[in-house]
C-alpha cells in the first residue's frame, strides 16, 4: 500500500489490512507465517521553516501482529514466534534534510525517516517495523543442547559418541574428518 502526499493533503488515509507472507520482504533474517495484520491511519504535517520553506512531513501511526519464524540461535531450527507491536513514525522528503544535515551532524532527530518521490510504501515501513522487533537472540527451548561442534548432529534429538571436551576442541576438524573417513570403510 503507498500513501501517496496528494491523496493525505485531501484528508487522513485509515488502513485496515491483511498481508499475505511475501508482501513484505523480510530477507533472511525472519519468515512471516500466515497473514501480517496491521492498521492505522497517515496523515500530512506541514513544517513550516520559513514563508516560503514549508515540509510535507507524513505521520504515520499504527500497529501490527503477526506470526513470524526465525532460526534457534544455538540448533538453527525454526522457532516461530509472535510478534505485536505500535509505531509512531514521522517522514521527511529526502530531498529536505539535505543541507540540514551537511550543516549539523549531531542533529538529535535520528527517529526520523525520509521517503522518496512524494510517497511512503507501508510494507517497506512494515519491514523495519518488524525487523526492529525481532528478539536479538531465540532459542527453540531455554535448554537448547544446539549442534555437536564435531559432527553436526542436533543434540536435541540425537545422541552422538563424540566426545567434546575443553582440550579436544584442537582437534575437532581433524577429528570429525577422520571419523568421516572411517564411516566410509
Ligand atoms: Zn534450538
Ligand atoms: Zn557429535
Amino acid at each position: 500500500m503507498e500513501f501517496v502526499i496528494s491523496e493525505m493533503e485531501r484528508e487522513p488515509i485509515d488502513f485496515d489490512l491483511e498481508l499475505a507472507p511475501g508482501a513484505v520482504d523480510l530477507g533472511e533474517e525472519a519468515e512471516q507465517q500466515g497473514p501480517l495484520a496491521t492498521s492505522g491511519s497517515a496523515e500530512v504535517i506541514h513544517e513550516h521553516r520559513g514563508p516560503k520553506d514549508i515540509v510535507a512531513d507524513i505521520r504515520l501511526r499504527g500497529s501490527f501482529r503477526g506470526l513470524f519464524q526465525v532460526p534457534c540461535a544455538r540448533c538453527v531450527e525454526p522457532v516461530s514466534i509472535p510478534l505485536a507491536a505500535d509505531f509512531d513514525l514521522i517522514f521527511r522528503p529526502a530531498a529536505a534534510d539535505a543541507e540540514a544535515a551537511e550543516r549539523s551532524i549531531t542533529a538529535p532527530e535520528t527517529e526520523i525517516g525520509y521517503y522518496l518521490n512524494d510517497s511512503l510504501a507501508l510494507e517497506d515501513v512494515l519491514r523495519e517495523q518488524v525487523l526492529l522487533s525481532l528478539p536479538v537472540r531465540t532459542l527453540c527451548k531455554p535448554d537448547c543442547k544446539g549442534l555437536c561442534p564435531r559432527c553436526g548432529i542436533n543434540r536435541n534429538c540425537q545422541t552422538c559418541s563424540c566426545q567434546v571436551g575443553p582440550s579436544d576442541l584442537r582437534w575437532t576438524a581433524l577429528a570429525g574428518l577422520r571419523d568421516r573417513i572411517e564411516f566410509k570403510n
